[in-house]
């Protein structure tokens, strides 16, 4: 089946018609000739490369009551990706080359986005010794991506260890930067509100403190770092001093930190605790700052779904994390490109282009990510109606869960379509399987 698109407008420039045809982009150009091809009207939709996750849970194997490669696969393209990285902390763990291949498979089983496994850095996430990350990256998952999140690589030797080894295959190191010592029974942000409110706080430095040490380990051994969901001003601060010399880290934002500040903790709802917590007005001042200005360079959603026991409870009690993948997009126009501070360009390399060179997708034949709007490409692709604004509804999400922190609240923007390889996986906002 070979589509045309009409009227689009590739990263918000002037409309053209584009012409799908076996997994690739056929033509574009003005009133093309798509003779027997489906026609889908995209008048005042701009066009964007399909979306890549660095950061999504998609929970299986484990957890299939709060999420599935297949739920979550829909949530995906639903948002306008076409890759995810899915995370490690699993049950079992994805540490070895068994896991990320089961994940892999079930990914390719659903077939609404390329999920990608990220392999664990250390045996069990415990932070004690090496997973055999080698055969993860030779493994059929082909991973690049390895991280222990939701722990931090606390082990200053072990992860000077970690990056060694992965340069081996061009791997990187995604650490969750968090001092453990630094954040014992933490609940939320440590400052004014945590004081007045009476939990324990989580201080910035703890995330810095890592930052700091882990630029200076990758500079020394010459390896790629990639940075979590990057929460802080400082941390900002760290990343763009490390760039200016040279090391070989990027980082990522999560739509909830551009967004949302330690003032939701006051209301008490769980849905609004998260690791690391929601900062101050001045640190997601500096997060806009820094995904402006490249110093940070990717969105990564952090889609962390909770069954409804792990999350609607005292606050104290609840799971961190809070849905992403379906309101990434919508948030990012909220929060950067109405408020002028990127352009359809910028969106498309902070959301696209950079997360998928940094998880080495973007050399991959026909299964590329993250490649140009052009001749020649996989035609992997994302339509959007910016102008349409609309009400979060959580019973209306494609996620096995509920808790999104963007409930009731109106955002900007619409994914109208989404083309995976020259199939949609979206039409009119509806997944098509
Ligand atoms: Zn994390």
């Amino acid at each position: 089946m070979n589509y045309l698109i009409t009227g689009a407008r590739p990263l918000g420039g002037d409309p053209v018609d584009l012409l799908l045809s076996d997994g690739r982009i056929a033509a574009i150009g003005g009133s093309l000739d798509g003779a027997g091809a489906v026609v889908v009207e995209a008048a005042g939709l701009v066009a964007l490369p399909g979306l890549v996750d660095l950061h999504t849970h998609l929970r299986e194997p484990g957890r299939e009551d709060a999420e599935t490669v297949e739920t979550g696969s829909r949530a995906a393209a639903l948002g306008g990706f076409t890759a995810v990285h899915a995370m490690a902390n699993t049950d079992p763990v994805a540490d070895t080359a068994g896991v990320v291949e089961q994940v892999w498979r079930l990914g390719q089983e659903a077939g609404l986005v390329d999920v990608v496994p990220v392999g664990a850095v250390t045996v069990g996430l415990a932070g004690e010794r090496l997973a055999e990350l080698g055969a993860m990256a030779d493994s059929a998952a082909r991973v690049r991506v390895f991280s222990d999140d939701g722990h931090c690589v606390a082990d200053p030797a072990l992860m000077r260890r970690a990056l060694e080894y992965v340069k081996a295959f061009d791997g990187v190191v995604a650490q969750h930067a968090e001092e453990p010592r630094l954040t014992v029974g933490a609940q939320m942000h440590e400052g004014d509100r945590s004081a007045k409110l009476g939990l324990t706080g989580w201080p910035a430095a703890a995330e810095e403190a890592i930052i700091a040490r882990d630029v200076l380990l990758a500079e020394h051994v010459g390896a790629r770092l990639h940075v979590c969901h990057v929460s802080t001003a400082g941390s900002v601060d760290i990343l763009r001093w490390a760039k200016s010399r040279g090391v070989q880290v990027t980082a990522e934002v999560t739509p909830h930190h551009l967004l949302l500040t330690d003032a939701c903790a006051e209301s008490y709802d769980p849905v609004f605790k998260v690791n690391p917590p929601l900062r101050t007005d001045a640190d997601v001042e500096a997060l806009r700052a820094g995904l402006a200005d490249g110093t940070i360079d990717a969105v990564g959603t952090d889609h962390a779904p909770h069954a409804v026991e792990d999350k609607e409870s005292e606050w104290a009690s609840a799971r961190p994390g809070m849905l992403g993948l379906e309101q990434a997009l919508s948030v990012v126009i909220e929060t950067m490109v109405e408020p002028g501070r990127l352009d359809w360009a910028g969106v498309a390399d902070r959301m696209s282009v950079r997360p998928a060179a940094i998880g080495r997708l973007d050399g991959l034949g026909i299964r590329s990510q993250g490649r140009p709007l052009a001749v020649g490409e996989p035609a992997n692709l994302v339509l959007v109606d910016p102008a349409a604004r609309s009400v979060v509804d959580p019973a209306a999400l494609a996620s096995r869960s509920r808790n999104s922190p963007y409930a009731g609240r109106e955002l900007p923007g619409r994914v109208v379509a989404t083309f995976l390889r020259g199939v949609p996986t979206v039409l009119d906002g509806k997944a098509q399987k």
